[in-house]
This record gives C-alpha cells, structure tokens and sequence, in this order.
C-alpha cells in the first residue's frame, strides 16, 4: 500500500486523515507537539466555533480577507452545510447560535477532539507525537521526511503545519514562495479621554474609518481597558492586516458610534431640544447609547453638563455631534482578541491548485490549512477553510 504522511496533527491534518481511505493508504500523522489538536482544544474559548452557517459560497468567501478568491470553488464542493452533515453522521449535533456561530451542542471542544480521534482510530492511522520534522527532500518518486524521531519515506504528502514560521522555511526550500506572516485579528489600543474610564460600553452598531487607507467597516463596537474591540474593528484589522503592519500599528481612525450621518443628527438634537427646553444636555436622552457614554461625550466636547439644551449654542452642538459622529482617535498598537491570534501570509496561493489543494510545483504533496495564505475574520471561518480543503484532499487521493 502507498504511505500518505500528514505533516502536523491540527484542523486540517486530522480532518484530511479522517476522510481517507484507508483501505487503500497506509496514513501517518507527524506531530511535533506531546498533543494533537491542541488549538481546537483551545479555540472559541474552549467551545470550538466550528463553522459558521452560511450557505452561500458567493456570501462565505466574503469573510476571508486573504483566499477569497480561491475558495470560492472550494466551497461550492464542501461548505459549511457539509460540515454540519459530517458531524451529525458521527452523532455529534452542532447548533447555530444567534450570530450563526456554529458550535458543538455539548459546548465543548473535547467532542471534536474525540470524534477525530476516534474517526483515525477506526482508521488504523498511526500518529506519531513529538515527532518534529526538519526537512523534505525528493527522492525519485517519493519523499525522504527527516524528524527528531528518524527518517520516513511517502509517497504522498499533505502538509498542515499551521502558521509556524520554521515549518514555512522548510516548504520554502522545497521551492515554496512564502509571502511574510502578519498578524491579522487584533483590536485598537488607543489613549483618549473619550474612552477613559468607560470599559464595557457597546455601541450596537458603530463605523470605523481609517482615512489613510481610504477604508472603512461597520458592526458592534466595544470600548476596553486598552482601547477599541468588537466585529468592527477585528474585521477592518483583518482586511487591512498588511497595510497596519507597514504602519506599525500606528494610524488614526474616525468613529461614527452612532453610524448616522452629523446633518441627521442635528436633525435629532433640534427636535429633542424643541420638545425638552428645559432637560439639562447631561440628561438629555437623544441618541441610542448609554446616559455615561453621552456625558462623555458632552465633557470631552467641554460643555457644562448642567446646561439647559435651550441654551446650548450652535458652536457647541456641533463640538457634540463631531465626537459623537466624527472622532478621530489615534492607534497606538494592537492587542491580541482573546488570545485568538490568526496570521496573514504563508504559501502564495497562485502555486497551489484549487481542485485538490495539491502543490503546482511537487508532484504528490498537498497543502492545505493556516500555512497557506488564507485567513478569515472571526467566526468559525478559520476552520471551515480547514474542513473544505481537507475534504477536496481526501476525495484526490480517494479517486486515485
Ligand atoms: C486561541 C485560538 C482560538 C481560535 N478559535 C477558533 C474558532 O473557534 N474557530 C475558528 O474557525 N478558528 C479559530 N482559531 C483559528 C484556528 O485555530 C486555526 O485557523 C486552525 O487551527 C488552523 O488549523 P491548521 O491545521 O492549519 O493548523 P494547526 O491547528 O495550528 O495545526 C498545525 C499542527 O502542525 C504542527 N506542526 C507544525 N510544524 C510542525 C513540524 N515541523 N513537524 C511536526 N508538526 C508540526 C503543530 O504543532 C500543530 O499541531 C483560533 C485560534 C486560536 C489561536
């Protein structure tokens, strides 16, 4: 039988292994850590954000700043309706919850790290722990695989190292242009007296520019301890992840909390104060945000919070609707989310072929999962790209 050898025991690695057909492969996991799938034990805090229910593969792509492109045939062939009928087969119910964020019922990542584990298991796939590979060479036909544990000899093989840079280098010798990891996924530090003080305000729905780049993003915003979080600003750090490295995380934004233009806010001032002459501004309730936020958003404006709104002034009315539609913050650095870091960069998408995820440079090697230049915003995206592409794998080297 032909020896397939899986080069790192994560997401994809297992995925592909587990979809196999063993009948027809002898299958080795190469894993350099004690541990196999030790960032599904830990992803979505503990609860594995499997996939995300989106049908759609046009809409999907969407979410992928980096492969969007590439992964639209990817999944119009395994998507995530697929991956949720690949659990339910094995007995294991994902739900879909509000956000359509798709998690394993039992809220625990150790079900999928089961399910894979047992999936291989059934297999007869050998999986090899603190197993480090060093090197690949081409030797006639198959590959020469050198490890701290010895030689391996394959005749296939997958690679799904995750984002390790040493790992890249060695596909990189190979032939492999690898294009620089940046972080993407990170949320705004930013001094400013508006955000002082006030960490856990949200905004349901709140527009973040950066003018520089001539970009801007829309979604729940979250005020913290260092800054700016929420989908907004992780979706415009991801899209943007390579230009925010050559600035160094250095940049100034405008916020819109409110995601309405200033001539309507105006509009929403002036009827309030027509109708409430006597409210001091400190208590005036106009817009939907907290009573806090608002008398912020008045002092940092320097406007005496007792003052009757009859007898603010048109100079400091617009003070107000300026940091309340308009602020511009600067960025000082970047924070990890929830220690969910995912990187941009890795192997250049134009040398893989996207009918079967197999390298246009190695005979009989695939790669698939974070070492290739894919990324996608938050939400379960991350691995369903791990699922599809593992997916198209096993059908290859099943129809062979
Ligand atoms: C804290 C955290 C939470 C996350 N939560 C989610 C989530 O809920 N949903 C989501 O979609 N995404 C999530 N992500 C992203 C997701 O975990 C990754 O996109 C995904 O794990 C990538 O899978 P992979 O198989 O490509 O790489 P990995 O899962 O990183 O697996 C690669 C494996 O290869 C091994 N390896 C590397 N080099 C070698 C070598 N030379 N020799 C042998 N073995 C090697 C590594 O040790 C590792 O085990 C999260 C990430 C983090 C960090």
């Amino acid at each position: 039988m032909k020896q397939i050898i899986i080069i790192g025991g994560g997401a994809a690695g297992f995925f592909c292994a587990s979809n196999l057909d063993e009948k027809k492969y002898n299958i080795t996991i190469l894993e350099q850590n004690s541990d196999v799938l030790q960032k599904v034990k830990i992803s979505g805090g503990g609860r594995c954000n499997v996939t995300h229910a989106c049908f759609d593969p046009r809409e999907l792509v969407q979410f992928y700043p980096r492969g969007h492109k590439e992964l639209l045939s990817v999944f119009t062939k395994f998507q995530p309706g697929d991956t949720m009928e690949w659990f339910d087969h094995r007995n294991v119910p994902l739900k879909i919850e509000n956000d359509n964020r798709t998690f394993p019922e039992s809220n625990s990542s150790q079900t999928i790290i089961n399910t894979f584990l047992n999936e291989i298991q059934n297999k007869n796939v050998e999986v090899k722990t603190k197993c480090s590979v060093k090197a690949i060479e081409k030797k006639d036909e198959k590959y020469l695989v050198m490890t701290s544990l010895g030689d391996f000899e394959a005749d296939y093989i997958i690679y799904t190292t995750g984002s390790s840079p040493k790992s890249l280098k060695i596909v990189e010798n190979l032939g492999h242009k690898i294009i620089d990891l940046v972080p993407s996924l990170f949320t705004f530090n930013i001094k400013d007296e508006l955000l002082q003080d006030i960490p856990g305000t949200s905004f349901e729905n709140a527009e973040i520019s950066i003018p520089s780049l001539k970009t801007e993003e829309s979604g729940p915003l979250l005020i913290t301890h260092w800054g700016l979080s929420g989908p907004a600003v992780l979706k415009i750090s991801a899209w943007e992840a390579l230009s925010l490295s050559k600035l160094k995380y250095n940049f100034e934004i405008e916020v819109n909390f409110i995601s309405r233009s200033i001539d309507e806010a105006e509009e929403s001032f002036q009827n309030f104060k027509q109708s409430n002459p006597k409210k001091t501004i400190g208590q005036a309730k106009i817009f939907d945000i907290t009573n806090r936020f608002w008398q912020k958003i008045v002092s940092v404006s320097k406007v005496d919070l007792n003052k009757q709104i009859s007898n603010i002034s048109g100079k400091e009315m617009q003070m107000i609707l300026e940091n309340l539609c308009r602020k511009k913050l600067k960025v000082s650095g970047k924070s990890t989310f929830k220690d969910e870091f995912v990187t941009a960069g890795g192997v250049d998408l134009k040398e893989i072929n996207f009918k079967n995820m197999s390298s246009k440079l190695l005979p009989n090697f695939y790669i698939a999962g974070e070492v290739l230049n894919i990324d996608a915003v938050t939400g379960g995206f991350n691995f369903q790209a791990c699922w599809s592409e593992a997916w198209l794998i096993a059908q290859d080297l099943n129809g062979l």
